[in-house]
């Protein structure tokens, strides 16, 4: 998806021109991935731009972190206050967020902690993740022939650079064969998780999706469709799903911060259901972007309005 740039980027406490936020080839984070980032999106309401989750979306950034000893310099409040700013200078009326922290230069040794930690906050445009049909009708996708990491290995947990290797490889082999998507397995062949998106299914009425310990990155939208499901009296299991759970699924859809809650419409090419989007899904999504929009009430406080500092003085 091709970036169109704004005009400033935010960095360890100070706007930046968006054309001046650079790091040196040595730096750490180049060599070793060692960064952790979020995507957070930033709605248009009836009453202006408002940022979803800034707050869970930034503790979730301070907490990858310190699973990795690489300690954010800024606590979750000063970080939404942060973003809230770089909207508002920038004139967005809605957008993505890409708070990053990294590794920085000045020792290429694999240990990384004598390096600075530099902590950059960027807006940009962006539109619907999985094309923009998806919400509607839903994606052809795959079972990768990848696994999701091994939770001995890199930490699902945290939101960090270096698995978005291991989701490179389920998307482009997705992409290589004419899928959307992948679905990868964790490394005991239970379903974990799309490149990028938590993964729900639905069958007989209850909604099932699986657990932290499946190699799942704790979404913020699946958190969010948990509650949303509690609402709405929509059954929800968080457990262990086998493959083939998801070809003889009525309904199954994806979610996260860039795709939303996107149906899946088949599964290596056997139809969901019957191939058009299911009730629960569209139940759910109705909730989701009215919230969003404005349109009902934010009962869960999710919104964050970006026209107001939420506290004034953090820089
Ligand atoms: N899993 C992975 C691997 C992701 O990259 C994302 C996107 N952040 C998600 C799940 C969904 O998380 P969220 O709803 O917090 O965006």
């Amino acid at each position: 998806m091709p970036m169109k740039p704004t005009e400033k980027i935010w960095h360890n406490g100070k706007l930046i021109k968006w054309e001046d936020a650079k790091i040196h080839v040595l730096s750490h984070v180049v060599s070793y991935a060692s960064a952790v980032f979020e995507g957070i999106r930033c709605y248009e309401t009836k009453s202006g731009p408002a940022i979803f989750r800034v707050r869970e979306h930034m503790q979730r950034l301070v907490n990858s972190g310190k699973i990795y000893r690489l300690e954010v310099p800024f606590n979750a409040e000063e970080l939404s206050n942060a973003a809230a700013e770089v909207v508002r200078v920038n004139k967005m009326a809605s957008c993505y967020i890409r708070p990053i922290a990294l590794r920085g230069y000045g020792d290429i040794g694999v240990g990384g902690l004598s390096v600075p930690i530099e902590v950059y906050i960027a807006c940009w445009e962006w539109g619907r993740y999985l094309g923009p049909e998806a919400i509607e009708q839903g994606v052809d996708v795959c079972v990768s022939s990848w696994n999701r990491m091994a939770p001995n290995t890199l930490p699902s947990m945290a939101k960090a650079a270096s698995n978005y290797m291991n989701s490179q490889l389920i998307h482009m082999e997705a992409h290589a064969n004419g899928y959307t998507e992948g679905i990868a397995l964790d490394t005991n062949g239970y379903v974990s998780e799309g490149s990028g998106e938590n993964i729900f299914l639905a069958l007989d009425g209850v909604l099932y999706t699986p657990p932290v310990g499946a190699s799942v990155l704790t979404g913020i939208t699946r958190n969010s469709v948990i509650t949303l499901c509690e609402d709405l009296k929509i059954p929800v299991r968080e457990q262990m799903i086998p493959r083939e759970m998801l070809y003889i699924a009525d309904e199954v859809f994806f979610t996260g911060t860039a795709a939303e809650i996107s149906p899946l419409r088949s599964i290596d090419r056997i139809k969901v259901g019957n191939g058009s989007r299911g009730p629960i899904t569209k139940a759910l999504q109705e909730e989701f972007f009215s919230i969003l929009s404005g349109a009902k009430t934010d009962r869960h406080n999710w919104l964050t309005p970006v026209s107001v500092p939420i506290s004034a003085g953090t820089h």
